[in-house]
């Protein structure tokens, strides 16, 4: 089983976004995908149609009370599975201040899964405790990025977590690749900062550790309205409008996920 988490204490850069279509595109290739949303605002909840019709447990239950992954699971018409969030969520925070091994709980959790092939956690904007569990519970870090010229800015307090949780808590924590969302193509500041990003990213390979194998995915995500209509209709964009140039570029992106995937097993085999 894969673990990705989607982080970037920034918000509205694209994560939940990422995250869903990304979940979705890798189901439709026939992988048995599962996402968590670990953000109190629920947004990949409602995005993928999953909010639980009845009250019941929800990813609050998995870090503050008993509940394990199999009881939280609802499964979508897409064939997504996802620990749904509820906005209780946002508590869960100054409720684990005073729990030992806080930081851990939802590796645990995970630890229990054995029936799917992808995991991936959509964060919230911020660098808390909700965060830092999915950063201990994965194996690899997506980072979306928006091509905006202070798309980097506010990234050393991102790497120092990430660095520290390597250290301390998940030493197989990898940081696999940024993700260009919001992408206006054409334009020459996209093309600026992704000329900025690439130089920036070839220094933090050289930082070693988690950032050795950082790479800038080649699937650019589009601006597309139809990606931003999705949500509200509980539904991926391939559910949505499996047409739209939105549904191509996370297609893209899950090729290029696969084909990452493959190849590391490919070595690992070697
Ligand atoms: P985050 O999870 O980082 O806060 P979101 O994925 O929720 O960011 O994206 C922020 C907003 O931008 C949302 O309204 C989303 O629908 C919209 N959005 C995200 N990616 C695109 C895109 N490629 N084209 C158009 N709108 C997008
Ligand atoms: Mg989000």
């Amino acid at each position: 089983m894969h673990t990705l988490a989607v982080i970037n204490q920034k918000g509205g850069v694209g994560k939940t976004t990422t995250a869903v279509n990304l979940a979705a595109a890798l189901a439709r290739s026939g992988a048995r995908v599962g996402v968590i949303d670990l953000d109190p605002q629920a947004h990949a909840t409602l995005h993928l149609g999953a909010e639980p019709k009845r009250p019941s447990a929800t990813t609050y239950d998995l870090l503050a009370g008993d509940a394990t992954l199999e009881q939280v699971w609802v499964t979508t018409d897409e064939g997504v599975r996802v620990a749904p969030a509820h906005i209780d969520l946002a508590a869960a925070e100054l409720e684990l201040a005073g729990t030992v091994g806080r930081e851990v709980i939802m590796r645990d959790r995970l630890r229990a899964v054995t029936d799917l092939d992808y995991v991936l956690i959509d964060c919230p904007p911020s660098l808390g405790v909700l965060t830092i569990n999915a950063l201990t519970a994965v194996e690899d870090v997506f980072l979306p990025l928006q091509p905006h010229f202070l798309a980097l800015h506010g990234l050393s307090k991102l790497m120092k977590t990430v660095d520290l949780v390597a250290q301390r808590l998940n030493p197989r924590l990898k940081m696999a690749g940024v993700v260009m969302c919001l992408y206006e193509s054409g334009t020459r500041l996209a093309s600026e900062v992704t000329t900025d990003v690439e130089f920036y990213f070839e220094q933090l390979r050289e930082r070693g550790g988690p950032w050795r194998h950082i790479r800038l995915f080649e699937t650019r995500i589009r601006r597309n309205i139809r990606l931003a209509e999705a949500p509200s209709h509980g539904a991926s964009i391939f559910g949505y409008d499996a047409a739209s140039r939105g549904a191509e570029d996370y297609r893209d992106l899950g090729g290029e996920v696969l084909a990452y995937y493959a190849g590391r097993e490919m070595l690992a085999a070697a």
